[in-house]
């Protein structure tokens, strides 16, 4: 049994995954897992992407890689996929969610190739990552929230905190 809560906290590139993280983690002391910064520094790649800008997973090492600290518990997943992490590690899935011209704007801000910038716009119109979530995790434990402005951000973490609090009493030895 976990003592502590795993969150994962996805949606399309640009949408403010890193942001959410880094603020839940200096108020919930839940530790920041950014699955971008795992690929990168254990290696667990097939080489990167020069077209694409960005490195092509192994989900296999990966899940290998974070599978002792996941079943410890008490991370944020930080990615922009959510079903490759087994059920059993995972108590609560938000997918934020962000309107086109915000995430044009912020994505054309980070230099994104072409290419790169309209599969993530057309990726965030057909909430391919809600649907993906709502494939592989229970419904109750789905939520999908907005981060379009700041006051969605405070609204947003304010609420996840609540839930970590909320969690933490339920699951108290
Ligand atoms: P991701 O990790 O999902 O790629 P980031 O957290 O890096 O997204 O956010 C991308 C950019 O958008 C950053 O400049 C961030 O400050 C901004 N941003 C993210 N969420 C919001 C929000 N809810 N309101 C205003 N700006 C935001």
């Amino acid at each position: 049994m976990r003592t502590q809560p795993n969150i994962i906290i996805t949606g399309t590139p640009g949408v403010g995954k890193t942001t959410h993280c880094e603020t839940l983690a200096q108020s919930t002391g839940l530790k920041h897992l950014s699955v971008n910064e795992v690929v990168k520094e254990r290696g667990c790649h097939d080489g990167y992407d020069e077209e694409l800008k960005s490195w092509i997973v192994d989900e296999d090492k990966l899940l290998d890689a974070i599978e002792d600290e996941a079943k410890q518990g008490g991370y944020i997943i930080d990615w922009h996929a959510c079903d490759l992490f087994p059920k059993s590690w995972i108590d609560l899935v938000v997918v934020l969610r962000v309107d086109s011209e915000q995430l044009y704007d912020r994505l054309k801000s980070r230099d994104y190739p072409e290419a790169k910038l309209q599969e993530n716009l057309d990726s965030e119109i057909m909430q391919v990552l809600l649907q993906e979530a709502r494939d592989s995790y229970d419904e109750e434990i789905v939520v999908e929230l907005s981060s379009n402005t700041t006051d969605d951000m405070e609204s947003n973490v304010e609420r996840i905190e609540g839930w970590v609090k909320q969690w933490r009493e339920d699951n108290a030895q």
